[in-house]
């Protein structure tokens, strides 16, 4: 075939997925909306700096005024999708069918050209990482507050994986994934989106290069992408919100260490209450101490050991006595330094949480108390 033959075919199917394109743009789907371009390049000046409100890995966020005065977040994909704009569609409606109240919700999406373009609600508050560890800490997180993010995020993941069928694995819990909306009920974002991109290029594979000390063991050394990844993820965010400080590495009484190499390291000591943030004045050190040992349960290294998300809700919100005997030490990164993290992540605690299965329920971590 001559170049020129090939250069005119090109053209032609590019042209066809142009007009598919264009026939697809504001096409009405069920689930949720399909902005036309315009529309959202109005709602956000263009998309102009100075309405930009974030930048994450998987793009930029606007903040936009809709046509009827509603404020939206709107999230322009930077990473190429795997996807032609019909599955980029079909893929959206399942995940805008996905409701809760501790969910953001997507208000809708745009697919022009080779942008793809993703509409939330907004969340006034920003995001629990900008409250709690941001240089600026203007909000106030009381004890009430940061319970009801621990709660109202442990809520929404059980719903991800327990209720929600297919179940979906969110892979990337994190503070900066936590919005908090005017009565700073918490909402978790980015879920479901891992799909829309090539497994090479998703911005999940970058972090577990970048280690930011959220991500379980199992899922860092081998892989292995199971619910319990998550809950992993989530113990660690509730060391985050109790102590105010991140989860890296940070000097811990002269030494460099993660968040939980020190958490474990005080529940041994019996001094688990030196982890609480000192801005927090006044708290129930009982319910605060419980807490921190429902996030130790979350982050054991083996995976299998790990309670389910359902088994969280109920543990905060129940008087519910945890069996500590059962407790084992949190597994970290081998790189991570911590005496416990290398002796804890051994080939064997590895084997075992292949081989965690969604139903199977942790006995070991509960007993309850009657009342
Ligand atoms: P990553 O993409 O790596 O997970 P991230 O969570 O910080 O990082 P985004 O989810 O893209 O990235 O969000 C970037 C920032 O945009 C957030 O930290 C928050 O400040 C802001 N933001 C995102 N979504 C909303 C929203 N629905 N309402 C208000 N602000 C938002």
């Amino acid at each position: 075939m001559s170049c020129s033959c090939f250069g005119t075919l090109v053209s032609r199917r590019k042209k066809g997925e142009d007009q598919a394109h264009q026939d697809l743009e504001g096409h009405s789907l069920v689930n949720t909306r399909n902005f036309p371009y315009n529309e959202l390049r109005n709602a956000t000046d263009n998309f102009h700096p100075s309405s930009k409100i974030g930048r994450g890995g998987f793009g930029t966020v606007y903040k936009g005024i809709l046509k009827n005065g509603k404020e939206v977040a709107v999230k322009t994909l930077s990473a190429e999708s795997k996807q032609g704009v019909r599955e980029f569609l079909t893929e959206i409606e399942t995940i805008s069918n996905v409701r809760h109240p501790n969910l953001v919700e997507l208000i809708g999406c745009c697919a022009h050209g080779t942008n793809r373009i993703l509409v939330y609600e907004y969340l006034e508050n920003n995001s629990l990482d900008s409250a709690l560890l941001g240089t600026k800490r203007t909000i106030k997180l009381d004890w009430e507050r940061r319970s009801a993010i621990c709660m109202g995020t442990a809520r929404g993941l059980a719903y991800l994986h327990e209720e929600l069928v297919p179940h979906i694995v969110h892979r990337d819990i994190k503070a900066s994934n936590i919005l908090l909306d005017k009565d700073f009920t918490p909402k978790i974002g980015d879920f479901g989106l891992a799909k829309l991109f090539p497994d090479t290029i998703t911005h999940i594979t970058t972090r577990i290069a970048g280690t930011t000390g959220y991500l379980a063991p199992e899922y860092v050394l081998g892989g292995q992408l199971t619910l319990k990844a998550d809950v992993y993820s989530f113990g660690v965010l509730v060391f985050e919100v109790v102590s105010g400080r991140s989860s890296a590495k940070a000097n811990w009484g002269g030494m460099q260490k993660f968040l939980l190499e020190w958490a474990w390291q005080l529940y041994e000591e019996g001094k688990l209450l030196e982890l609480v943030d000192p801005e927090l004045e006044e708290f129930p050190e009982e319910k605060v101490i419980k807490y921190m040992k429902i996030a130790l349960f979350c982050t054991q290294a083996t995976a299998s050991r790990r309670p389910m998300m359902s088994q969280v809700v109920d543990m905060f919100s129940r008087d519910i006595r945890l069996n500590e005997k059962e407790l084992t030490p949190p597994g970290f990164y081998p790189d991570s330094g911590g005496p416990s993290g290398s002796s804890s992540l051994n080939k064997k605690s590895l084997e075992s949480s292949t081989s965690c299965q969604m139903s199977s329920v942790p006995t070991t971590i509960t007993q309850v108390t009657p009342r």
